[in-house]
């Protein structure tokens, strides 16, 4: 991160963001949820991060603390197995960072860190058409950028990855969560969790490279 601006104001930036392209693909995440699960995966998206910009309008402190805060607020709202994954992701790299540094190291570091964190609670491996399909490839992705890289530069060069893997659980069949009870069903589908992980990836690229 730049510094331009704080790591603080980075984070409520891209919570805003990452509400504003998640509320636009609210519907598309929705059908691809309908396709083998019960079509709320928008809903709760949206839901879990109207409540994280909410808890962040009164919350300070470090980036890190911002990204906790963020992350439990996501889990009491949008609730469901994804609400608590994509709440325990945000809490465990806001923890992992703690107060920095908010360089391309730690940013692996908590992102590991979040990513088995996530595989533990899910209780799903690479493969079995979770977000952990799109996570996973841009961890390692990320992990594989030259440590002295600026976050930015590392971040948009990851993506590619994680676009690839989201794009790959449409040859999947769901193994975990809801939409494992229609197996096949899920097959040319896309992983809506995997789907939406990536639109908060990328707005988060469109706020590094504005800040
Ligand atoms: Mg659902």
């Amino acid at each position: 991160m730049s510094s331009v601006e704080g790591a603080d104001t980075v984070v409520r930036r891209w919570l805003a963001l990452a509400l504003e392209s998640i509320s636009a693909h609210e519907d598309e995440l929705g059908r691809l949820d309908a396709a083998a699960g019960d079509g709320d995966h928008g809903a709760t998206m949206v839901r879990g991060l109207r409540a994280a910009n909410a808890a962040l309008s009164t919350a300070t402190g470090s980036a890190g603390d911002l990204l906790s805060a963020a992350g439990g607020a996501f889990a009491d709202a949008a609730g469901g197995a994804s609400g608590a994954l994509v709440g325990a992701l945000l809490t465990t790299t806001g923890r992992t960072l703690g107060n920095g540094p908010y360089d391309t190291a730690s940013v692996v570091k908590a992102l590991q860190a979040a990513l088995t964190m996530v595989m533990r609670l899910g209780r799903a491996q690479p493969g079995d058409k979770t977000l952990i399909d799109a996570l996973k490839p841009f961890v390692d992705a990320l992990a594989a950028q030259p440590a002295d890289a600026p976050l930015s530069v590392a971040w948009r060069a990851a993506l590619p990855a994680a676009m690839a893997g989201a794009e790959a659980t449409q040859s999947m069949i769901a193994r975990r969560g809801r939409s494992a009870k229609l197996g096949e069903r899920s097959l040319g589908h896309p992983d809506p969790g995997a789907v939406s992980l990536v639109l908060l990836l990328q707005a988060a690229d469109t706020v590094f490279a504005t800040s």
